[in-house]
């Protein structure tokens, strides 16, 4: 590690100064994934601004027909969550289903979705349900917030402080999880929703995308077996040592169908 140092504001408006967008002061929250960055030395940011503990940045409350959730809940505290549980099971259920119990412990569901991993959980929640991205500066719908690996709309300074999901409760995340990191090999957020059925994969190499095709076909009165021949975006796939391209193409096939079968059950 870099000697940084490291600050722990009591405001978001304090936060916002420090994480001075000339800068290279960097934001923390849970750590599970910028502490092992700044261990390997991957970053060497002069300022690390702790935001975990800012009460701004917590809650989670019910606004109208949307569950809003503060950037710094862990995703322990959305798993166990009566409101969430209530209002978007299939959410509970990710959360529940993240890492191990230290990650979910620590970790956040507002580090989650500005570290935007190729491989987390949360996006695909967002972009299926086309969540809100509330920040310090807008709030932005979740297609448009998520910019391909690791990439986001966020600019420099500018801290992700909730996350607002409509409620759904026929929805469904089912993860073929990588059995080292518990990371999504390949994960599919199903949702029937006001706007029609919803397919988001993640894990599949370049960042979370919605499926179309399948969402088509399912729309159109089609069921599982028709997606056996759906095309896929094959350019969204990738190999490494986790599997092949080809193996991640099979398994959104047979993730999407099992998430399908369990919000149809
Ligand atoms: C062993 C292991 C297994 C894991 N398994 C899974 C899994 O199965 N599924 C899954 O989805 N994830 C998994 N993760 C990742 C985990 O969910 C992390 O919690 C998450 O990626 C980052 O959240 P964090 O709160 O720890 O963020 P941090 O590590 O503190 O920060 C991550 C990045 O986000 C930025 N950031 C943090 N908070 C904010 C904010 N409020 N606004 C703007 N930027 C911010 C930081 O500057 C940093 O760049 C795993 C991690 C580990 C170590």
């Amino acid at each position: 590690m870099y000697e940084f140092i490291y600050s722990r504001p009591a405001t978001v408006v304090e936060a916002e100064a420090l994480l001075d967008p000339n800068g290279d002061a960097t934001a923390l929250s849970g750590g599970q994934t910028l502490l092992p960055v700044l261990r390997a030395r991957l970053a060497s940011p002069s300022r690390v601004v702790d935001v975990a503990r800012l009460s701004e940045l917590k809650g989670i409350r019910i606004e109208g027909d949307r569950i809003v959730i503060g950037a710094a809940e862990t995703h322990a505290a959305v798993s166990n969550n009566p409101l969430v549980i209530e209002a978007l099971p299939a959410l509970a259920r990710l959360a529940g289903g993240i890492g191990d119990p230290q990650v979910r412990n620590r970790g956040t569901i507002g580090g989650s979705i500005a570290n935007n991993d190729p491989a987390a959980c949360y996006p695909s929640a967002a972009l299926a349900l086309d969540a809100v991205i509330v920040t310090t500066r807008r709030s932005v719908g979740a297609a448009e917030f998520f910019t391909g690996l690791y990439g986001t709309v966020l600019e420099p300074g500018e801290l992700v402080t909730a996350v607002s999901f409509p409620r759904c409760r026929r929805a469904a995340y089912v993860k073929f999880p990588n059995p080292a990191s518990r990371f999504a090999l390949i994960g599919v957020f199903a949702a029937k929703t006001s706007g029609g059925t919803r397919i988001a994969i993640t894990g599949a190499g370049y960042g979370v995308f919605r499926w179309r095709e399948a969402e088509e076909r399912l729309e159109s009165g089609g069921s599982t077996s028709d997606l056996e021949s759906a095309a896929l975006p094959e350019d969204a796939f990738t190999s490494d040592l986790h599997g092949s391209a080809e193996y991640r193409m099979n398994l959104a096939r047979v993730v999407t169908a099992q998430a399908i079968g369990e919000i149809d059950v």
